[in-house]
């Protein structure tokens, strides 16, 4: 049962990170003018209203981009390509989500694949890039369908050039033991995908978290040696921010909030880590809650 609604958490410092190098991987693939295909496995609703109910319960916004965007004057360069893009649509109280992200980006002789599982949100999703401006004469796929089978039905993709966006919801344990399975037996077939895959950081699943990370790792090191990766890490909060909850009582309805996440992404592009680390760590600064802002950027 899929219960996860992202539009409670849209904007918030988790997809500003995610979203920055979202935009940095598909501004260095439109560098060249050859085609490329861009897989987003888990898509959620594409536009969220920063006005609904949902999001102003949470204020994860409110403490997330639109924070962010009034101190844009302080930020560096770095940020440019991606602010610029969410501000037009914060101008309209909305924000957009990782689909519309790329249907900003995408150019007109490459391909964009989205899939979404969750009913309501695949159908928002598909009238979202029906409507939007930004999607109008591209090639765009989207499928109501469980995006880890997606992903390893569509490749290796004819055009070899191209990147995957892998986000889950996390609801489930099972959610970080799919995607290392997919991450794995993917990229044994597309060793020149760029991959980029978000994850939480929850104190009380410390451990499920660092293994799937460091297993990923060893494996894809293990098919491809000198593979490059970097592991990307925005903190807002300290580790043991969580402390005074009771883990042993945690309930469906009242998660541990984040306090951070990461982007792991193999193949990374020229001079991800150095912009990352510059960009991150002015976030950081100004989303850091009581100046516990963090940033560290791996090379694995
Ligand atoms: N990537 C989006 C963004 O950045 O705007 C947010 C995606 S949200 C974190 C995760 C989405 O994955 C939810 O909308 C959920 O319904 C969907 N989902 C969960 N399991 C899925 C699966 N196996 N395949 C495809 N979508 C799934």
């Amino acid at each position: 049962m899929l219960s996860y609604q992202h539009a409670f958490h849209a904007g918030n410092h988790a997809d500003v990170l995610k979203h920055f190098v979202l935009t940095y991987v598909l501004d260095s693939l439109n560098k060249k003018d050859k085609p490329y295909i861009f897989f987003d496995t888990h898509s959620g609703s594409g536009i969220y209203d920063l006005l609904d109910n949902r999001i102003l319960k949470t204020g994860e916004a409110q403490s997330g981009i639109q924070l962010l965007l009034q101190k844009k004057d302080e930020l560096p360069l770095e940020l440019n390509s991606y602010l610029d893009l969410v501000q037009k649509y914060l101008e309209k109280s909305l924000y957009p989500g990782s689909p519309e992200i790329e249907c900003n980006k995408l150019k007109e002789n490459s391909t964009l694949v989205l899939s979404e599982l969750h009913p309501t949100e695949y159908e928002f999703l598909k009238q979202n890039i029906y409507k939007s401006e930004s999607a109008k004469n591209k090639n765009i796929n989207v499928h109501y369908r469980n995006g880890f089978e997606m992903l390893n039905a569509l490749t290796p993709p004819q055009i070899k050039r191209g990147a995957v966006l892998i986000d889950p919801s996390y609801e489930e344990l099972s959610d970080y033991q799919n995607v290392e399975k997919a991450i794995t037996s993917v990229y044994k077939k597309w060793t020149n995908g760029i991959f980029l895959l978000w994850y939480p950081l929850l104190a009380h699943r410390d451990n499920v978290i660092q293994n799937m990370k460091n297993n990923i790792v060893s494996k894809i090191k293990k098919i491809s040696p000198n593979v490059e990766i970097c592991n990307i890490s925005l903190c807002v909060n300290t580790k043991d921010s969580h402390q005074e909850v009771d883990l042993q009582n945690l309930s469906k309805n009242n998660p541990p909030r984040l306090y951070g996440s990461s982007m792991l992404v193999i193949n990374y592009p020229w001079k991800l880590p150095e912009s990352s680390q510059i960009a991150m760590e002015k976030v950081a600064e100004i989303l850091g809650q009581n100046g516990s802002g963090s940033v560290e950027v791996e090379i694995m």
